[in-house]
């Protein structure tokens, strides 16, 4: 059984907030939720860990998951089971920058313009500014 207590921590929040109940989200049919939790390497002992992937990659590196008859990024998929819908013009970005990573503590929505902007900072940069609360 693939469960995910709440997380908190750096997340940023519509419409509500979505971490702040709970309610189960069930948008990811329990069927790809169990496969889901058998690919992805979850470290009991730290939840902050990066999580490991053991299905699929795409050439570049990405952890894939097969879901709706297609392949898709995995951690989009994570996010949609702990969270719920992503929002239209949102993107699911790691925060860590392992491209297997799909632990949903390391994942963040980042609007597309955001996105553009972010992509000409480094890693470190976008860290410090996320705990300075650039993005709250
Ligand atoms: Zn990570």
């Amino acid at each position: 059984m693939f469960t995910i207590s709440r997380v908190h921590g750096n997340f940023v929040l519509f419409k509500g907030d979505i971490m702040g109940t709970e309610k189960v989200i069930n948008l990811i049919d329990e069927k790809s939720r169990d496969r889901f939790s058998k690919y992805a390497v979850i470290d009991d002992m730290d939840p902050d860990a990066c999580w490991g992937w053991t299905a699929a990659k795409c050439a570049k590196g990405y952890a894939r998951f097969f879901y709706k008859n297609t392949s898709q990024n995995a951690h989009r998929i994570s996010w949609m089971i702990s969270f719920g819908e992503i929002p239209k013009g949102y993107v699911v970005c790691r925060t860590c920058g392992n491209l297997t990573c799909t632990n949903p503590r390391h994942l963040e929505l980042v609007s597309y313009y955001d996105r553009a902007q972010k992509t000409k900072k480094k890693m470190g940069e976008k860290r410090r500014e996320r705990e300075e609360g650039v993005f709250m």
